[in-house]
């Protein structure tokens, strides 16, 4: 049985000061909630701060993207043992907004979810097709291409230690859901893809929905039988919408 699993990724925003309430509101609202696995996902500078307010509490962190190296003079960049050594649990690798704004392509993003892996911490590998994509038929060929190339470099048992979303690029930030079927045949189809190596891998991976989910909407989604929880952007910002979306995973 497979544990429902809410991460939020608040890209690049935040402050000191918002930061604590809404971490301490997170904290407290997580305590009731026992049987749905929470994490933020963070901008670097403040994943001190919550090393800090997360520790004593269930919500674990993670950053939003990590350098495949593992050192080097790679200026302004981040590797995934200084992201281990601030305590995180997992980094998101190949979110839309890297793979669109800053040219990630499939190959390097399997390199991003292997450091990460390799440091001890979970990828949460973002898959997910344009609207362009979705209205010419290539939804399946394009998120079979983002995930074979990571099974192709660390192999499929790698899943095992690993988070998949699905966020169709249309739906992000764009208050446009994909509809809970929509959804579901796009997770049925990864997780089949993954049972195409491992049957057994497949049954256990989480794969999460991303892309304009609300408190009021996710409750549909997470019904579905391949939707395993989300990854939310603009409502991890706002403690009540956030928790509301964890209680629909309780
Ligand atoms: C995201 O950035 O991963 C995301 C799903 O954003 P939003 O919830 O704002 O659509």
């Amino acid at each position: 049985m497979r544990r429902k699993m809410v991460v939020g990724n608040w890209k690049m925003h935040g402050s000191l000061v918002q930061n604590e309430s809404l971490l301490s509101a997170l904290k407290s609202g997580a305590a009731q909630l026992s049987h749905v696995d929470i994490a933020v996902c963070a901008p670097f500078p403040y994943l001190a701060q919550l090393q800090q307010q997360l520790s004593a509490s269930s919500v674990k962190w993670g950053a939003q993207d990590v350098h495949q190296l593992e050192k080097g003079a790679f200026t302004g960049e981040v590797s995934a043992a200084m992201l281990a050594d601030f305590g995180c649990t997992y980094v998101i690798v190949g979110h839309s907004e890297r793979r669109s704004i800053y040219g990630e392509d499939s190959r390097l993003v399997a390199e991003k979810f292997s450091a990460a892996q390799q440091a001890g911490l979970i990828p949460i590998l973002c898959v997910g097709e344009t609207l362009q994509q979705r209205e010419s038929g290539e939804t399946e060929a394009v998120v079979a291409e983002q995930l074979d190339a990571v099974i192709a470099l660390v192999g499929v048992q790698a899943l095992r230690k690993a988070v998949v979303a699905y966020e169709p690029v249309w739906a992000i930030g764009t208050g446009k859901t994909a509809s809970p079927d929509q959804a579901q045949s796009v997770h049925a189809f990864i997780r089949q893809r993954v049972a195409g190596h491992d049957e057994q891998v497949a049954q256990g991976l989480v794969i999460l929905y991303g892309g304009s989910v609300k408190a009021a909407n996710a409750p549909e989604l997470f019904a579905k039988a391949d939707i395993d929880g989300g990854l939310i952007g603009g409502a991890a910002l706002v403690a009540e919408e956030f928790l509301g979306i964890c209680r629909a995973g309780q």
